[in-house]
């Protein structure tokens, strides 16, 4: 097998090496898991008998049909029953089951799959139509098989080598499917598409495993169970490498845990400057679970809880905000006492709530987050007392997204007012000061932060979409991610803007977006004035290591000067050399 290299993006650090699974959009509706060596044999059964129950199906329709129904119906019945006995779908799914250890349902759309692919190379259009046949039945399967739930428990992460070697590759995976993955062992993912700071990459990082994105061709060029090294720091895939390649990555891959292991003493150890200045660090998260690798790594809180993550890939049912209230809690209770910053639901642009849901024609500038809950006026006094129930249960910050006009600020402390008046009416329990912070991701909101300091008592600078908002790049389109530049001296400007009006206000400020987790841009932030670091638990003692190597009295005049900087060449010169401070 020829090997080969793809460049794309570099979405989520580090290397792995597996083997390639291609992921049609499709497989992502049935469930896909792996079945421990135990419990093959009855996984096979299972798949086996609902072969069987779609045969004897197929036989009664053929005996109900009426006496003057066309024949072309009955040729389909018969089509579809020789469908079903050929070996390629009778027998094929089963030995997938038996060598890759996958669940009956996702074996069986491998198969169907990989058939499709050869069905789509026919020439002879009959032929090639007959790909609906096949798809049919195997739905027919899937039906069955999803009311036969298998009662074996699944593959612990880990347990065996071959769970290990996973690397997912499709063309697209959505922020909600990415979310799937959470209790599966793969261990990178590539996609076609996408940005460095589109949601889907962003958790991959929070869930700390190799991704690389923007790779354009890589789902139709790597084939089914290819290796695949994914090099997450460099945004390099190489597919089917040779021996001495692989043997160079599995050494950079021990260097890099050699290295992990070194940080993970940094844990216990305060986030302190040389010079003694004390910086707070704090964890993004997408659900409650999250809470556990935060305190692992030390976060003196969350600062970041993107609570849109707990409407998604639930079929459009909103969580009641009891469900909404038990999670919040969860999160609050795992803390410790640490605050928790709950950022109100930011639905919409890549993250819609229902992925069949109608698409603005401009969905980062149509009605999203702040926009969206305003619009919705019961939907966010809903979520907006579940925050506040919770905050009888610990220290709580309702953050706010999106926001860029003062009505807008306005509006939303009315409503948050007035859930605070329903839950005294109905004897609910809530902490009355609970502080209310704005993100500052929209350029307007940083040329206008008088606005903000006034009214807020804590500002979250959303790098994310400040980038993209200041720069006019949508941060999922890979086709303009080379524009999307967190050095663009017009987003230093407000980002060094935003961080110094909060303080002279007396306000807290931190950052949020990805730049906060960013190794590389830790010392210019510091410099910068910022105190409050929210990134990814993953990546926060890499960030620790950088602080606790920085001095405050070197990087603030070094800062001025890339600060100054106006060309490309001289804010990278002026950058490197912070860092080689
Ligand atoms: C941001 O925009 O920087 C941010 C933190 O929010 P999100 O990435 O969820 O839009
Ligand atoms: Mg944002």
């Amino acid at each position: 097998m020829a090997s080969f290299t793809l460049h794309g993006i570099p979405v989520s650090r580090g290397i792995a090496i597996g083997r390639a699974h291609l992921l049609a959009p499709a497989a992502l509706d049935v469930k896909h898991y792996l079945v421990p060596e135990e419990h093959l044999e009855a996984e096979v059964t299972r798949l086996r008998e609902a072969l069987a129950a779609v045969h004897r199906e197929l036989q009664t329709l053929w005996n109900e049909l009426p006496k003057d129904a066309p024949t072309e119906l009955g040729a389909f019945i018969d089509v579809h029953a020789l469908i079903l006995s050929d070996p390629l779908i009778s027998e094929a799914p089963l030995d997938i089951i038996r060598s890759r250890h996958y669940n009956a349902e996702w074996a069986l759309l491998t198969q169907i799959d990989e058939l499709s692919a050869q069905f789509d190379e026919i020439e002879d259009l009959y032929l090639r139509e007959r790909k609906a046949d096949i798809q049919q039945v195997a739905e027919r399967v899937l039906k069955v098989l999803l009311g036969s739930e298998p009662l074996q428990p699944r593959a612990e992460a880990g347990a065996d080598d071959f769970q290990a070697q996973m690397v997912v590759v499709a063309h697209d995976i959505s922020p909600a499917d990415m979310l799937k993955f959470r209790d599966r062992s793969f261990i990178g993912f590539v996609t076609d598409v996408g940005g460095q700071n589109s949601h889907t990459a962003i958790v991959a990082r929070s869930l700390d495993i190799p991704a690389a994105v923007g790779m354009s061709q890589a789902s139709t060029l790597i084939e089914q169970d290819d290796w695949v090294i994914i090099d997450g720091d460099a945004g390099v895939v190489i597919a089917n490498p040779s021996a001495l390649v692989l043997e160079q990555y599995r050494e950079r891959q021990m260097a890099q845990t050699r290295a992990r292991k070194k940080l993970n003493k940094l844990k216990k150890t305060a986030a302190v400057t040389r010079d003694g200045t004390p910086i707070t660090l704090l964890a993004n998260i997408e659900l409650p679970e999250d809470c556990a690798t935060a305190m692992e790594a030390g976060a003196n809180g969350v600062g970041l809880f993107r609570s849109e993550f707990l409407f998604m890939g639930r079929d459009a049912r909103i969580p009641s905000e009891d469900e909404q209230f038990e999670q919040y809690k969860k999160a609050v209770v795992a803390m410790k006492g640490r605050p928790v910053t709950i950022r109100t639901l930011d639905i919409g642009a890549d993250k819609p709530l229902d992925q069949t849901e109608h698409t603005a024609l401009n969905p980062a500038l149509g009605l999203r987050a702040i926009r969206y809950c305003l619009a919705e006026p019961q939907l966010f006094l809903s979520q907006l007392r579940a925050i506040l129930r919770a905050s009888a249960f610990g220290k709580v910050r309702i953050l706010i997204p999106m926001l860029a006009h003062a009505f807008e600020i306005d509006q939303s402390l009315a409503m948050i007012e007035q859930a605070k008046r329903q839950l005294r009416d109905a004897g609910q329990k809530f902490d009355a000061n609970v502080d209310v912070g704005a993100m500052i991701e929209i350029p307007a909101a940083a040329l206008a932060l008088p606005m903000f300091v006034k009214r807020m008592d804590f500002l979250s600078i959303g790098t994310n979409d400040l980038i993209q908002y200041t720069l006019a790049i949508d941060r999922v389109d890979y086709e303009v991610a080379h524009l999307y530049n967190p050095l663009h001296p017009a987003v230093l400007q407000l980002i060094a803007m935003t961080i110094s009006a909060g303080h002279k206000a007396g306000i807290d400020v931190a950052v949020c977006g990805e730049m906060a987790g960013d190794v590389k841009l830790t010392r210019l932030l510091l410099g910068m004035g910022l105190r409050e670091f929210s990134m990814h638990p993953a990546q926060l003692l890499s960030v620790k290591q950088e602080i606790l190597n920085s001095d405050l009295g070197l990087i603030v005049p070094q800062t001025r000067k890339v600060m100054r900087a106006m060309e490309p060449g001289a804010i990278a010169d002026a950058v490197a050399a912070l860092q080689a401070m």
